[in-house]
């Protein structure tokens, strides 16, 4: 068993605005070191929950420590975390250096040590040779590194993200996402990272709870979440699922209740290929959609529902327009993940 006092552990946290429910009854416990992210659609809680961690709002009923103590009555300035924010908020008439020693200062730190540290934290996000700059003179990914710079400069225990990364364009996020990992493990802190994007999420983390409507449905490793949702909410949240209806369930699988599989587990026999599934229903064509490295094909089965398969582009097999042909499409029962009862 770990004995290990965590370093953010929440019990009862409940915060309402008014006549909304932000959050609700979340009971939580985050390891030192570890990468967790809070996942979630827009308004499930999880920035409430980011706030209540940072001390910027008051918890409705309900404990926050750090570390094993109790913080939540604590200003934000004396709790052990900081936080990166969506748009950075740097000084714009700073030079980067001093934007990153800027917490330093305010903690009556000499010239000469702030500049000190403010040069070691500048050069772990690989900004070295920067700090003469002003912010408007960077990318932004560059911005990004220089935000996280300033808020690890004052060496919290606890770094918190409120979607760091949204503001980047697709390729520059996915670099930044491997960069945040590199600079996760090298500080060795816990980083708390709120995101809507499920990839993200995936990627980075070393655990995640998925938030539903103020509640954590589900909390675990990113194969846990994606390869075993609890719920068709975590099913359909987290990746692309071919939700199977009770009825459904009944007529393709022989069983009640839900069930879900992900389009990479179904396989289409083109022409008289074999399938290799030791299940299968017949349908037809409706869609092939190209997508770079695989092809999607949106294949209406013949017991009312319609599915989506996704084939990696790794043959020699040409997708002809098959609009409208007849297919099989085939899984293996071990791939069909159960979602419990009936809805
Ligand atoms: P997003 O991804 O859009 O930021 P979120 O999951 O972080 O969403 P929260 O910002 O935590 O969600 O909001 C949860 C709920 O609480 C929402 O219904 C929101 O409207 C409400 N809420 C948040 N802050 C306030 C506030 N200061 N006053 C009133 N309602 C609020």
């Amino acid at each position: 068993m770990n004995t290990e006092v965590p370093a953010i552990r929440l019990r009862g946290l409940h915060k309402a605005f008014g006549a909304t429910t932000a959050v609700e009854s979340v009971d939580l416990d985050i390891a030192p070191g570890e990468f967790f992210s809070m996942l979630g659609p827009s308004g499930s809680g999880k920035t409430t929950v980011l706030r209540m961690i940072a001390g910027f709002e008051q918890p409705t009923a309900g404990t926050v420590e750090l570390f094993g103590k109790d913080v939540t009555k604590s200003a934000p300035f004396d709790r052990d975390v900081n936080t990166v924010f969506q748009d950075y908020a740097l000084f714009p008439h700073m030079s980067v250096l001093d934007n990153v020693a800027y917490g330093l200062r305010v903690r009556g730190i000499s010239k000469k040590e702030r500049h000190a540290k403010a040069r070691e934290a500048l050069d772990k996000v690989r900004l070295a040779d920067f700090g003469e700059r002003k912010p408007s003179q960077l990318s932004g990914g560059q911005r990004q590194r220089v935000a996280l710079a300033r808020a690890t400069v004052v060496e919290p225990k606890v770094l918190l993200l409120d979607e760091p990364l949204g503001a980047l364009d697709l390729k520059l996020r996915e670099q930044m996402q491997v960069e945040l990992k590199e600079i996760q493990r090298d500080l060795g802190i816990t980083f708390i990272f709120v995101t809507h994007d499920q990839e993200e999420a995936l990627t980075l983390s070393d655990r995640i709870a998925v938030f539903n409507e103020g509640k954590i449905e589900q909390l675990g490793s990113p194969s846990d979440v994606y390869d075993h949702p609890v719920s068709p909410f975590v099913a359909s949240f987290v990746g692309t699922s071919n939700m199977f209806s009770d009825e459904i369930s009944q007529k393709l699988l022989g069983k009640p209740g839900q069930h879900s599989i992900r389009p990479e587990k179904l396989e289409v026999a083109h022409a008289n290929e074999k399938l290799e599934g030791d299940q299968s229903a017949d349908g037809t064509i409706a869609d092939v959609i190209y997508v770079g490295s695989g092809t999607r094909l949106i294949v209406d089965l013949d017991a009312g529902m319609r599915v989506t398969v996704l084939e990696q582009n790794d043959q020699s097999y040409v997708a002809d327009d098959e609009r409208g042909a007849r297919v099989r499409v085939g899984w293996r029962a071990s791939d069909v993940i159960s979602l419990g009862g009936s809805k």
